[in-house]
Order: structure tokens, then C-alpha cells, then sequence
């Protein structure tokens, strides 16, 4: 099995390393695991001059999966507008297909007061985001930057779909939902849009093939509602490439803090992308208090879905499950009582609560 590591920028470098410890813990004496370390991000740019430098990208190629950390940072986002280039995580993400975007929300049952919501509304919370990730105004065309037209300054991008998109993302939902509690819930703005008629219209076509799994339909707005008053009415949500962007971090305050969210990135051939939903976090980096949690747990979805390694994937989850449960906590959710402790020493956490 061979892992590329991109560990990018910002926390990025600091996350990565206790996930790759962390996977190496459990990987040692089950199976052989390589892994090759490649620059993306201002990394990329500082190392070769492109934000997705030519062999991260031959690297990611061959290797069955990636694990990734985060890019960004003004720094970053000023050379990528100065240059006129896509980010090198977008281009990545597009190369490679990787079309369908995995965020279990599931809170860990004693972190719920660190919630900002009432733990009763997030009790027995058990959802999937399924975010479309290789289309929608992300990548739409005509695109344009900031011009002046007629004495002001104006700019425009496209809302665009076409119907083999919304229908794979469709059948990833669907399938997701077999293995659940059989329930999808579109999200989309067809009252207004024509792009989301065309995502309703598909949505419901695709789930005439699977009568088992009961599909209903929201607009974004009152999906967003929906998500802070009743969660767990939730089983799988499908849902566009920028409105699931919105919603999974809303979804992430539910289960505390953006740094408890893992995410998996797949391509209909099984190739995927693991990666903590938050980004680079320049506010904290380089300081040793970032939550490599989120990390750790796309490790474990690495290991479920590309690996194929369902029991060791339950036990990195149920290590960070007992780390958290013993008081272990990083500064985001930290609470009265419990140890706070840095990065490391909560990588060194899991590891330890993997052996014991
Ligand atoms: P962010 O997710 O980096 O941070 C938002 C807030 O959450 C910050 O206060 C940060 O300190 C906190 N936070 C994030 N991760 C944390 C962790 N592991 N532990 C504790 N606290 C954590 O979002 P932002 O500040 O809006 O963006 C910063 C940069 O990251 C931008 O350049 C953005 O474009 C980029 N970004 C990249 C990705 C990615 O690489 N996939 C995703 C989102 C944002």
C-alpha cells in the first residue's frame, strides 16, 4: 500500500506527522505500508514555483491514496491571485476525479458540551455529508477576475452542472445510504436556479433505481435551519460543491470544533484523498496547539475506504474515542477538568491509546 503524504501549509505540517504516526502504529505487524512525502500549496510554490508541483502530482498518481493536510494563507492566496493559478488543492482534486466528498458528522458522545448547541438536539447525531466536488461555480465557465466595465469594477462566475455530474454524485448518496439508515436528503436552490432544477430533476431520476431509500428534498436555506434546530432528522445529505463547502463546516460546529472533521475525497476508481475539513489555520501554526484529531480520523477513513481496512480504521477511531473520553483534549475543545495538552502530545496520545 502506498500513502502520498502532503502535509501543505500552516498546521498542515503539524497535523500530518501525528496522523502518520498514528497510522504507522496500526499499520505495524498487519501490513507494509509506504510512504512518500511530496510539497503542495505555498510549499509547492516556495520548493518548485507551482502551488501542485509536477511530481506531487506523478506521486499522487501511483500512490493508492493521499493524505493531506491544508494549503492557504494570505501569503498563498495573493501569489495564486497575483499568478492567476488555481489552487493547487483544486487542481489536485480535479486531475485525479475525485468527485464525491465524504464528511461523517458523528460528535464523540463526551464532547457534546463543548457543542455550542444543547446536547439533547445533538444526541445520537449520526450523519453523512455528501459533498459534488469536481464541479458547480468552483470550476463553472466563462469565469473572470475583478475588470472595470462601465466606471466600476465587475467580476463574474457560473453555477454550472451537467447531468453525468449530478448523477454520480446521486448514486454515491444513494449507495452511502444503503449502508445506513436508508434516508437522503438533497439540498439545492431550485426555486431560484436553474442549475438546481437540473440537480433536483437527476436527483429524483436516480432515486426511482433505489426504492429502498427514501430521498426528500430542501433548499439550502431551510437545509441550514434544519441542521442547527433538528440534526439528527439527517441520515445522508448530497448536496453541491458550494453548499456542501457551507453546510459541513456548520455541520462541524455541531460536533464541536472544525479540528474533530475528517473528510475523504473519492474517485469512482477507489483512489482517494484524506484530509481534515479545516484549513490551514495561519492563527495558530507553528505553535504546537493545532488539533491533529481531524487528521488522525480521515487516517482512519484512509483505512476504511482505500485500504480496505475496516477493523484497524475502528480502532484508530475508538483510540481517539477513549483519548478524549480520559479529559485528553487541545485547546479547542478543552473544558473544566480536563489535561490540555499540544499536537504531539495528542498524537502521542492516540498512539499510546492504541497499544493499551
Ligand atoms: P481555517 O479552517 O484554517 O480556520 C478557521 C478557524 O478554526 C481558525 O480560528 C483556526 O484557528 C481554527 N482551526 C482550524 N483548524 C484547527 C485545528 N486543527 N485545531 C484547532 N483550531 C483549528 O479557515 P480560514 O482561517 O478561513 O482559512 C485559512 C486558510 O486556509 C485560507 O487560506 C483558506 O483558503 C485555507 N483553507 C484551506 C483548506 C484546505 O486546504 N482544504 C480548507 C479551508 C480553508
Amino acid at each position: 500500500m502506498k500513502v502520498a503524504v502532503l502535509p501543505g501549509d500552516g498546521v498542515g505540517r503539524e497535523i500530518v506527522p501525528e496522523a502518520v504516526k498514528v497510522l504507522k502504529a496500526v499499520s505495524n505487524g498487519r501490513f507494509e505500508l509506504e510512504l512518500e512525502y511530496g510539497a503542495i500549496g505555498m510549499s509547492g510554490v516556495e520548493a518548485t514555483g507551482k502551488p501542485l508541483p509536477d511530481e506531487t502530482l506523478a506521486m499522487a498518481q501511483r500512490c493508492d491514496a493521499i493524505l493531506f493536510g491544508s494549503v492557504g494563507g494570505p501569503e498563498y492566496e495573493q501569489w495564486l491571485r497575483k499568478n492567476k493559478v488555481r489552487s493547487g488543492l483544486l487542481q489536485l482534486r480535479r486531475t485525479l476525479g475525485l468527485n464525491a466528498n465524504l464528511r461523517p458528522v458523528r460528535p464523540i458522545r463526551e464532547l457534546a458540551s463543548v457543542s455550542t448547541l444543547k446536547p439533547e438536539v445533538i444526541d445520537g447525531l449520526d450523519m453523512l455529508i455528501v459533498r459534488e466536488l469536481s464541479s458547480d461555480i468552483y470550476f463553472g465557465e466563462p469565469r473572470g477576475p475583478v475588470e472595470s466595465a462601465n466606471g466600476e469594477r465587475e467580476s463574474i462566475n457560473t453555477m454550472r452542472y451537467r447531468e453525468s455530474e449530478v448523477r454520480a454524485i446521486a448514486h454515491v448518496a444513494f449507495k452511502a445510504a444503503q449502508q445506513r439508515n436508508r434516508r437522503v436528503c438533497s439540498v439545492d436552490k431550485a426555486n431560484v436556479l436553474e442549475t438546481m432544477q437540473l440537480w433536483r430533476d437527476v436527483m429524483t431520476e436516480v432515486g426511482r433505481e433505489y426504492p429502498d431509500v427514501e430521498l426528500t428534498h430542501l433548499y439550502i436555506d431551510a437545509a441550514a435551519m434544519a441542521l442547527l434546530r433538528t440534526p439528527t432528522r439527517f441520515d445522508v445529505i448530497v448536496t453541491g460543491n458550494m453548499f456542501g463547502d457551507i453546510l459541513s463546516d456548520e455541520a462541524a460546529m455541531l460536533a464541536g470544533s472544525l479540528g474533530m472533521m475528517p473528510s475523504a475525497s473519492l474517485a469512482p476508481g477507489g483512489k482517494g484523498l484524506y484530509e481534515p475539513i479545516h484549513g490551514s489555520a495561519p492563527d495558530i501554526a507553528g505553535r504546537d496547539i493545532a488539533n491533529p484529531l481531524a487528521t488522525i480520523l480521515s487516517a482512519a477513513m484512509l483505512l476504511r475506504y482505500t485500504l480496505k481496512r475496516e477493523t484497524e480504521a475502528v480502532l484508530v477511531e475508538e483510540a481517539v474515542r477513549r483519548v478524549v473520553a480520559a479529559g485528553t483534549r487541545t485547546g479547542d475543545i478543552m473544558e473544566t477538568g480536563c489535561t490540555q495538552v499540544g499536537t504531539r502530545a495528542m498524537g502521542d496520545a492516540v498512539v499510546a491509546a492504541l497499544a493499551g
